[in-house]
């Protein structure tokens, strides 16, 4: 047995969060990373917990010194998945990364012979169930919602370069489904 690298992506709305948070609180060799950014900390939000917030040029010496497993501008701020945190994490438990497909096909791309990460893609049963999932929510006004649609439309077509696509249809049965997959995974 040893102690992996799972990296769970999917379209906005079609459920990550809550399978993670459900995987999270049943297992307790899970871990959950975290990442660094250049935004503001929201209310309520602590450091170390949501985010390690670094300043852009704190950011950047970290991207010169290679310390990111990836990195991405959004919304004109800078994210990464950090190489130490994620490294000292694994030494006692497996570790889950939610990111975007971009982000986690460039982990496999540009640090693949070091964590060997098991890359899981969570798709919706169909486009109307994404849809009202996303309503559901009530974060999302009509732009937003056309503009997460057309990006799960290009998330979905990246699919065969994943290891697992699992359909999040019953929350719980895809939860089930996950932990078959993290259990095969550690035994490899
Ligand atoms: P993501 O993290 O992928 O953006 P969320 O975990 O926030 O998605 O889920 C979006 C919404 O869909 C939430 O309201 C959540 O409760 C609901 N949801 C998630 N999985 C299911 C499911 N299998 N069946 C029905 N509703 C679900
Ligand atoms: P927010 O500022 O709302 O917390 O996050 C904004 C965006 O940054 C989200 O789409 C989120 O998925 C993405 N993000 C958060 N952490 C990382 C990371 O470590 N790497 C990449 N590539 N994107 C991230």
């Amino acid at each position: 047995m040893r102690n992996r690298l799972y990296i769970i992506s999917g379209p906005s709305g079609v459920g990550k969060g809550t399978l993670v948070k459900l995987l999270l609180k049943e297992d307790e060799g899970l871990a959950l990373s975290v990442s660094c950014t250049t935004r503001q900390p929201r209310a309520g939000e602590k450091d170390g917990v949501d985010y390690f917030f670094l300043t852009k040029e704190e950011f950047l010496q970290r991207v010169e010194a290679d310390g990111f497993l990836e990195y991405d501008e959004h919304f004109g701020n800078y994210y990464g998945t950090p190489k130490s945190f994620v490294r000292e994490q694994m030494k006692n438990k497996s570790v889950i990364l939610e990111i975007d497909v971009v982000g986690a096909l460039n982990v496999r791309a540009r640090c693949g012979e070091e964590f060997a990460p098991v890359l899981i893609l969570v798709i919706p049963p169909d486009e109307k169930t994404l849809i009202s999932r996303l309503k559901g929510r009530a974060s999302e006004d009509e732009n937003a919602l056309k503009e997460r649609l057309a990006r799960a439309k290009y998330e979905l077509s990246l699919k065969d370069q994943y290891d697992y696509v699992v359909v999040n249809d019953d929350l719980l049965e895809t939860a089930e489904r996950l932990k078959e997959i993290i259990a095969a995974e550690k035994e490899k």
